[in-house]
């Protein structure tokens, strides 16, 4: 059995090595790097984790996966000084620790999806732009210049909920539940300093504002030195700004962070701008996996759960099960 997946994000990776025994399996992801919102920015001495910040884990299956990786180092605690804010004021502050662990990957949030991609079949800077079904055999796939990618008996596609249903076919049983999927933006802002702020907690959650999170990267375990701070819009006001020009949206967002944190941020050294147009999703209602057996085709991602590196893990995890158990599909 042939199965391509679309993205090599978490929940990609995660039903890819579930699967690997009983199919052959091809990841197709249209960035140049894997990892999907897992991702590290690296520019001069600076360096980033400017999509998911840190995770924790609740359910025993990701406590057993990550249990491995913890040994191995590519997983350690971040015991950050944690301050929660009311616009520029301070309400709570507490230092994480082994009580309630807080994880990053090492030496960056993508050194994970990096690590469990080991001996998959992944093809980088390939864009999926559709899928056509193939009378003899199943589906071929196509890159956004048109090239046939092969032939494959089922499609499993992690990409974003929306960006699914523009891939796979109207019939596809859950193509209206992936419709209603709706995922919100978010903008990452990059700032390098050639000194040390110096702030009193490492992380920093943030409420009445249009900023809802500040993290100094650099007091993450096993980075570069080089003071760097990573700032999240919120969700709420990058949906009304996700196609401002990025100057505009950078000079704002400078601007809220200093007046939030007390210090100048526009003496930044360096200073860059991502734009997440589907960030997160809000905690979803409990339903059924999204695997069409009838026309071989399936869809998965963080959004069948919750904006999170575990439930990524957990929803990539139960269709690989699902799939595994399955008698059709051999
Ligand atoms: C700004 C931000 C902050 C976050 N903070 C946290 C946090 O602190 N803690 C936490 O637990 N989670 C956090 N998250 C969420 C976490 O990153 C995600 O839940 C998780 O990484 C999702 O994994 P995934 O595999 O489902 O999707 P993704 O990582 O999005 O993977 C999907 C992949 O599909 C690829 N793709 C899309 N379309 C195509 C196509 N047509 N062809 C080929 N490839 C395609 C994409 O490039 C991507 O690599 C954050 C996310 C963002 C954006």
């Amino acid at each position: 059995m042939k199965i391509a997946i679309i993205g090599a994000g978490i929940s990609a990776i995660t039903i890819a090595q579930n699967l690997k025994d009983i199919a052959n399996i091809s990841l197709f992801e249209k960035s140049r790097g894997l990892g999907g919102r897992m991702a590290l920015r690296r520019s001069g001495p600076y360096e980033f984790d400017h999509g998911a910040q840190f995770f924790t884990a609740k359910t025993k299956s990701f406590k057993e996966f990550i249990e491995p990786l913890i040994r191995k180092n590519i997983i350690k605690r971040w015991d950050a000084r944690f301050a929660e804010f009311k616009k520029n004021k301070i309400l709570r502050s507490v230092t994480w620790d082994s009580e309630y662990p807080h994880y990053v990957g090492v030496p960056g949030m993508n050194s994970i999806p990096e690590y469990l991609s080991k001996g998959l079949n992944i093809k980088l800077n390939v864009k999926i732009s559709k899928i056509i079904k193939n009378t003899n055999y199943g589906w071929e796939l196509f890159d956004d210049n048109l090239n046939n990618l092969g032939e494959f008996d089922w499609v499993i596609s992690t990409a974003p909920a929306i960006q699914s249903a523009k891939i796979l076919p109207g019939y596809f049983k859950y193509h209206n539940e992936l419709m209603n999927k709706k995922m919100v933006g978010c903008f990452s802002l990059m700032l390098g300093f050639k000194k040390e702020l110096p702030l009193l907690w490492d992380a920093a959650l943030i409420s009445d504002a249009d900023i809802s999170w500040v993290s100094v990267n650099s007091s993450k375990p096993d980075r570069v030195k080089s003071f760097s701070m990573l700032v999240h819009s919120t969700n709420a006001w990058a949906e009304k700004h996700l196609s401002d020009e990025s100057q505009d949206v950078i000079s704002y967002l400078t601007k809220e962070t200093s007046e939030i944190i007390g210090y100048d941020t526009d003496q930044a050294d360096h200073v860059a701008l991502h734009a997440w147009k589907y960030a997160n999703i809000c905690k979803q209602p409990k339903s059924n996996l999204f695997i069409d057996y009838e026309n071989k085709l399936a869809s998965c991602g963080d959004w069948f759960i919750h904006g999170r590196i575990e439930s990524a893990f957990e929803a990539g995890l139960m269709m690989a099960k699902e799939i595994k158990k399955n008698n059709n599909l051999k």
